[in-house]
């Protein structure tokens, strides 16, 4: 067995701490299972020729196996899982299918008599160095995907389960994790995950946090120092882990867990409270919704409405295109769930890394971040578009409704979607259906929208900024790509100053605005984002009472006095200090 670098004298456990990311809220304590990091340790081994046709058959069966368990995962967690980690499931199926991979396998075996498993390895070798000649860092930490699949394929060699067997109240420590492994590690009772690579922006990470499970990234010295069965106290918030605690450390861990549990109970207490600051101000808390779970916990809290309906999560989970009727159901369901309270449906958000099963999202585009994606992709497909917005429309005959475009880049893309909403309208009302034409506001995620936001304001009757792309687009930081770091945050200038650009010339306008992107869910930045003017947030019910809690100890006059020196500030540290001196 591996020895760890930690120091033990009489087989007396000495306490280490060292300290990683927190990438996912929540405290454990367990005992440690290391997973060291995959390497395909295997020499040289041939096959006799008569042997090479039952070896290549060999591995053809290990690559269907790997493939039926990928589809098998993706259909088990569609639905439950972040788009961004469905992604990335179909993301390892696709390296399953590659020729590069496939193809050179075979060959291997069939020319030079490779055993499947020394294939793998020299196929992976070849591939590897390719990756690392790039010097581009999106495709070295590709190379992490081209492991993860072999480790898969190598194990269906073997007949072994690729996937670690988690068992109850243990940490997984590791150099890295996939997101296709969280909710199965969860399920079998892995209590958290310390992993000494990774970033708090990565699949891993946003999937972590929705599943409740404690994460610290970035933990370098995890593997060095932590052994099978140590017991391990994590602390997800500061990135906090210590191997072997001492009494002291379990009294702080117990300490903590009951401050947690008071302030659970305490953030219930403000389910039925206003959302209003220190000196009265109240601001509305809208909810993210995807599901119909989300729907019913947003009506609990008390949310004002549903601000961000995720609409192409109907889309996603399926191989053919919802019909007219049966999204008009799922509307009509989410409008009656709030009883009231308006639902904002965002209209179909397909392209880039939302790719569908239906075939509508567009492939093999160079730049699928800037292609077509969001509103661009409904403009050019009129059919799928126009039913969209007849179930949207009749769903509004049962409450308050309000439609949302993304990808907003001008002006004449919202009078299009305007005239064609209006058309959509018409229809409904020429079968009897009495409704009016819904509010209609635009997604502000694209820089040149929120630049030229006086453009767009008499266009739209309210707007909702999705900083999750906001970030991207401005700061030229693809949102998913962990090796960038921490170079995507809103705690830019320049994020600050476009936000305050976009909150001012609604004020101006008397046009409601939103946030709508992750941001709005930090309440840490909520004092920041009140600042600025905002008054609306749209969030994950999940961190709607926390959000209102914070905002309940705000004073919005004294905020709005200090926005100017937000807005002096000219770099990270200087918001940060800003953010620190809020009392
Ligand atoms: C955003 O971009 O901030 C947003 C809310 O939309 P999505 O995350 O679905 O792109
Ligand atoms: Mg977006």
């Amino acid at each position: 067995m591996r020895a760890s670098l930690r120091h033990r004298s009489g087989g007396t456990p000495v306490k280490h701490a060292f300290a990683g990311h927190g990438a996912s809220r929540g405290l454990a304590l367990g005992r440690a299972r290391v997973r060291l990091p995959h390497v395909l340790e295997i020499g040289e081994q041939h096959v006799p020729a008569a042997k090479v046709e039952a070896e290549a058959a060999r591995l053809q069966a290990a690559l269907e196996a790997a493939r039926a368990e990928m589809r098998a995962l993706r259909e088990k967690l569609q639905g439950a899982l972040s788009k961004e980690a469905v992604e990335f499931i179909d993301l390892h199926a696709l390296l399953l299918d590659d020729p590069d991979l496939v193809n050179a396998l075979d060959t291997l075996i069939r020319q030079e008599r490779y055993s499947a498993s020394y294939a793998l390895r020299v196929q992976r070798d070849r591939l590897a160095a390719v990756f690392e000649q790039m010097d581009d860092p999106y495709l070295k930490s590709r190379l992490d995907d081209l492991d993860h699949i072999i480790g898969r394929i190598n194990a269906h060699l073997h007949r072994r389960d690729a996937l670690p067997r988690g068992t109850a109240g243990e940490v997984l420590v590791c150099d890295n994790v996939a997101p296709s492994e969280l909710a199965q590690l969860q399920a079998q009772g892995v209590v958290a995950v310390v992993s000494a690579g990774g970033s708090p922006l990565s699949h891993s990470a946003i999937l972590a946090r929705s599943l409740h499970l404690p994460l610290v990234v970035g933990a370098a010295e995890a593997l060095a120092h932590t052994n099978d069965g140590d017991v391990v106290m994590v602390d997800g918030e500061t990135g906090e882990v210590v191997v072997d605690p001492d009494a002291a450390d379990l009294r702080r861990y117990h300490q903590r867990e009951q401050q947690d549990a008071r302030e659970r109970r305490d953030l219930e207490r403000l389910r039925s409270k206003p959302t209003r600051t220190r000196d009265g101000i109240d601001i509305a808390l809208y909810a993210n919704a995807e599901s119909r779970e989300d729907v019913a916990r947003a009506h609990t809290l008390g949310a004002a409405g549903v601000g961000l309906f995720r609409t192409e999560f109907l889309f996603l989970q399926r191989n053919e295109l919802p019909d007219e009727d049966e999204q008009f159901q799922v509307y009509r369901d989410a409008v009656l769930g709030m009883s009231g309270r308006p639902v904002t449906f965002r209209t179909l958000d397909l392209g880039a890394d939302k790719a569908d099963r239906t075939g509508l999202a567009l492939e093999n585009e160079d730049n699928p971040a800037l292609g077509v994606r969001g509103v661009r992709l409904s403009l050019l497909y009129d059919r799928v578009f126009d039913t969209q917005l007849r179930a949207i429309i009749r769903a509004a005959a049962y409450g308050p409704v309000r439609v949302l475009v993304p990808m907003v880049s001008c002006r004449e893309e919202v009078l299009l979607v305007r005239r064609r909403l209006h058309r959509a309208v018409a229809v409904v009302r020429r079968r009897g259906v009495a409704v009016e034409a819904p509010p209609l506001g635009a997604m502000i995620e694209v820089p040149a929208a929120a630049i030229g936001v006086y453009g767009l304001v008499d266009a739209v009757d309210f707007m909702s900024i999705g900083t999750n792309d906001l970030v991207q687009y401005l700061l030229a930081v693809d949102r998913n790509n962990d090796a960038l770091g921490d170079l995507y945050s809103p705690l830019h200038p320049g994020v600050l100053r476009l936000l305050a650009h976009v909150i001012g010339a609604g004020e101006q306008s008397d046009t409601p605005v939103a946030v709508c992107g992750e941001m709005a869910s930090d309440p840490r930045l909520a004092p920041l984002l009140l600042a600025l003017g905002l008054r609306e947030f749209s969030l994950h019910p999940s961190g709607l009472l926390e959000l209102r809690r914070t905002i309940r100890e705000c004073r919005h006059q004294d905020l709005r006095g200090r926005a100017n020196k937000l807005l002096q500030a000219r770099d990270r540290n200087a918001i940060e200090r800003w953010l620190a001196a809020v009392d």
